[in-house]
């Protein structure tokens, strides 16, 4: 059986769990012996690598133009603008 319908362009059946612990992870609500994992994971994969350095990135702006936890319509606005920047990476890297 193929794993082709898992997590696009990310190599490896840890990429889904890894990339859904992530946000726990940069939250710091989770244990640490996933942190650990997590941890080893991204270094080993540069797709994930990526989506953890963006997803600080959003955390330090957020929390840069906000004191107290930042309104979700505003994280969901800096997550969307992000994401279509790494689309256009991506994109641009394929071409
Ligand atoms: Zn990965």
């Amino acid at each position: 059986m193929s794993d082709d319908l898992t997590t696009e362009g990310c190599e490896g059946p840890d990429c889904e769990k890894a990339l859904e612990s992530l946000y726990l992870f940069l939250d710091a609500e989770i244990d640490s012996a996933s942190c650990a994992e997590i941890q080893a994971h991204i270094d080993d994969c540069s797709e994930c690598l990526t989506e953890y350095d963006l997803e600080r990135l959003v955390k330090s702006l957020v929390s840069r133009s906000c004191s107290e936890v930042a309104p979700e319509p505003l994280r969901d606005k800096v997550l969307f603008s992000i994401r279509t920047v790494q689309v256009q990476i991506s994109e641009y890297r394929q071409s």
